[in-house]
């Protein structure tokens, strides 16, 4: 578990124990140093020690040498020498000289041999009579050709020199003149060199400076070792303060071990006063480092924990986690600020890379839209500009169209109408040229009843098959007269645009508008085409929208009056209109002081031919009589049917006597001339006809009709088919016809 710990406290700790090994270090180094430093001097006082020991020995071998040469001739000795082989065994001579060289020469060993190695005196220290080496000895070292040898006998190593006594060139004896190896020996190098000095073989210590009873500290295995190896060994003994340093050395043939044991007794308590002075440098280092590490740690805390602090707060202010509960030390709490900010700042940065690729995108899809909505703005403008422009042009149109509409409703007559169609088209296509034809029943023709622009000449009739508009009964457009059927009507086509409209109210053709589309450009394009035809047809089946049912109605109208003043069978006006326009040709013959004329029409016995033939062609006759009275007379004069089988004709500005000339050529006409055709069957009739004049006959119309009525009367009693005119003095006619 992760305690809530100051960073100083690990740090500190590590710090001690760092300044505290640091220090035991240094004081462990300086230690060894001074000891190394010790242990350096004894290792080169040995080996200084050891050469000193070398050079001593090689001096007693070279005295050892020297003096040997020397003995080799001494006269005293040959003497002596020879005097005991000639004297048969007699040593005193022999004995003499060599008592008497003995003390001069500092030997430990004096000795004389006969040529077969006898012994034959030997000179001691203490007078005492003692052979040191026996002749088997000195065979054994005979061989060796050095002169100076190490031997052993016994137990006693010797440094000897064994010397040919020569006496005129004859070999009498020998010497022999040595060195014991023995503690004496050792002792006096020891005290030379002030240091206990021993010396070994492999069989053990043969010599040494060292009292006999602390000897046993010597190593009998160094010894062996440093002779096999030949090498230095050193061995210690420290609670005694000694060290022996074993070091091989060659001596007249032989190898020996010196053993040089020194006193370290000086060098320790030298160290350990060293020791102390290093102890005391050491705490004081530790010390100082430790005073060091307070102070920097206490220096180093504070900004550390201000760090910690402004990190959790930053930490708060930019992810809203308070790491208050945080464990650890200030490190570990810095750490995780870190990696929380890192976190958060990663976060922020990855947001707001997403944000700022969210926006990018946005925007580019904003601009995308923006730019498609301008551009549709801009279309949409265009077209509204477009179809304000149309809506005026439409609201125009429909203005003059209404206006157009109420003055076709207020037209008297169809013909009337044409010229305000022609306005009208003059108006909506001022650039244009076209004409309008109405189809005429009876003719079976369109007729070119009015045109407006270029085509104003053009007017010839033409049959309605010869339009391809009213051939399919809707409009026709030729927009590229190449390809597109011309329709014949059209005289002298001159290759631009027109279109004819057929005029079709309830299923009958009633007529054609043509119009000739005038273009700015020679050869507009397809679109333009397109457009312009689009208008054209709007209006022109607007315009003839507008102008065939007011031209229906007037049609309706006119055949209405027509029929309201014709009789049906006869299809001649009737006896209201008979009556009103002799109303009116009265009042115009007064005004213009003229006559005017009434023939009454009777058909004799018509009834028996009712009866003989039936009533139908009783029907047929009084039609026929009907139409040969309407196409025999003058334009002016007016037929009607009185009523039955009465007819009666108006002549206006007709004296009495043409009347009834008029009425007599009638009369004689019907009768030869009027051949009535039925069922392959000719019937002919006969006619009378009473004849009056107004004023002359009555003053009222009534009156003069009374007058023509017993005209009539007059020639059926007559005897019939004959004209008789009304009386001249109107009131007698009265009378008479009563
Ligand atoms: P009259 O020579 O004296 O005039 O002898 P009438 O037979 O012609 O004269 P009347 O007055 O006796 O007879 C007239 C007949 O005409 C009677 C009637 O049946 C017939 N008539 C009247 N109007 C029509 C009509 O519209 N069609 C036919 N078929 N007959 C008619
Ligand atoms: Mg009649
Ligand atoms: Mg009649």
């Amino acid at each position: 578990m992760i305690r809530r710990m100051s960073i100083t406290f690990p740090i500190t700790g590590m710090t001690v124990l760092l300044i505290l090994s640091i220090t035991f270090s240094f004081y462990y180094i300086q230690v060894k140093a001074l000891q190394d430093i010790f242990w350096g001097k004894e290792i080169t006082k040995a080996e200084d020690i050891y050469y000193i020991v070398e050079s001593l020995i090689k001096r007693d071998s070279a005295n050892l040498t020297a003096l040997s040469k020397a003995l080799t001739e001494h006269h005293g000795l040959n003497e002596g020498l020879g005097y005991y082989t000639s004297s048969g065994g007699n040593k005193v001579l022999l004995k003499e000289t060599m008592d008497t060289l003995f003390p001069k020469l500092d030997v430990d060993i004096f000795q004389v041999f006969d040529q077969d190695y006898h012994a034959i005196y030997s000179v001691t220290k203490d007078g005492k009579v003692k052979i040191d080496f026996s002749m088997t000895d000195l065979q054994k070292v005979s061989d060796k050709n050095n002169n100076l040898i190490a031997a052993k006998t016994g137990k006693q190593w010797a440094l000897i020199a064994l010397v040919s006594v020569v006496n005129q060139d004859r070999r009498t004896g020998k010497l022999v003149i040595g060195k014991w190896i023995d503690d004496d020996y050792a002792n006096k190098i020891a005290y030379e060199t002030e240091v206990h000095v021993s010396f070994g073989t492999k069989d053990g210590v043969i010599a040494s400076s060292i009292p006999v009873n602390s000897r046993g500290k010597i190593s009998r295995k160094a010894l062996q070792e440093s002779i096999d190896d030949i090498k230095s060994i050193r061995m210690e003994d420290a609670e005694n303060f000694k060290v022996s340093h074993y070091s091989p050395m060659e001596l007249a043939g032989e190898i020996f071990s010196v053993i040089v044991e020194m006193n370290t007794k000086p060098s320790y308590v030298l160290l350990e006063k060293n020791k102390n002075h290093i102890l005391k440098i050491s705490f004081l280092i530790l010390v100082i480092s430790i005073s060091l590490w307070v102070g920097i740690a206490l220096y180093t805390l504070r900004p550390l924990k201000n760090l910690k602090k402004k990190a959790k707060q930053t930490v708060l202010d930019i992810s809203g986690e308070d790491l208050k509960e945080d464990k650890g030390n200030e490190i570990l709490s810095l750490i995780r600020c870190f990696d929380k900010m890192v976190e958060t700042v990663v976060n922020h940065i990855s947001e707001r890379r997403d944000a700022e690729e969210a926006l990018k995108k946005h925007k580019a899809e904003l601009e995308s839209q923006v730019e498609q909505r301008t551009t549709e703005l801009k279309s949409a403008n265009l077209k509204l500009i477009s179809t304000i422009d149309e809506l005026e042009e439409r609201t125009k149109q429909t203005q003059l169209f209404n206006q157009f509409g109420d003055l076709i409703q207020a037209c008297d007559s169809e013909t009337e109408t044409y010229g305000l169609l022609i306005k009208f088209c003059k108006k909506l296509f001022p650039h244009d040229s076209g004409y309008l034809s109405i189809f005429e029943k009876t003719g079976k023709v369109m007729r070119v009843v009015a045109s407006w622009g270029r085509l104003q000449a053009v007017g010839e009739d033409f049959k309605p098959s010869s339009c391809w508009a009213i051939r399919r009964g809707h409009l026709h457009f030729v927009e590229n007269p190449e390809v597109d059927p011309i329709c014949p009507h059209v005289k002298g086509h001159s290759g631009s645009l027109y279109l004819c409209a057929p005029m079709i109210a309830q299923g009958e053709v009633l007529g054609m508008l043509h119009l000739q589309i005038h273009t700015e450009d020679e050869k507009p394009a397809e679109e333009e085409i397109k457009k312009l035809y689009f208008s054209k047809q709007i209006m022109v089946t607007s315009l003839l929208e507008h102008y065939a049912p007011p031209l229906t109605n007037l049609r309706l109208r006119e055949t209405l009056k027509i029929q309201s003043i014709h009789d049906h069978l006869t299809g001649l006006y009737n006896r209201r209109y008979m009556i009103d326009t002799l109303e009116f040709e009265a009042r115009r013959a007064k005004r213009h002081n003229t006559t005017l004329g009434i023939i009454m029409v009777d058909v004799d016995h018509f009834k028996r031919f009712n009866d003989t033939f039936g009533h139908e062609v009783g029907d047929i006759v009084l039609r026929e009589l009907g139409s040969f009275l309407r196409n025999n007379i003058r334009q002016e004069d007016i037929a009607c049917r009185y009523g039955g089988e009465e007819f009666i004709l108006i002549l206006p500005s007709t004296s009495l006597e043409n009347s009834r000339m008029r009425a007599e050529a009638l009369r004689e006409k019907i009768e030869k001339k009027l051949m009535i055709n039925h069922l392959k069957k000719i019937h002919t009739i006969t006619v009378s006809l009473g004849v009056a004049v107004f004023p002359l006959h009555g003053e009222t119309i009534e009156e003069t009709l009374n007058a023509a009525d017993s005209a009539l009367y007059l020639a059926k009693t007559n005897g019939r088919n004959r004209v008789e005119v009304g009386n001249g003095n109107h009131r007698e006619m009265q009378i008479t016809s009563a």
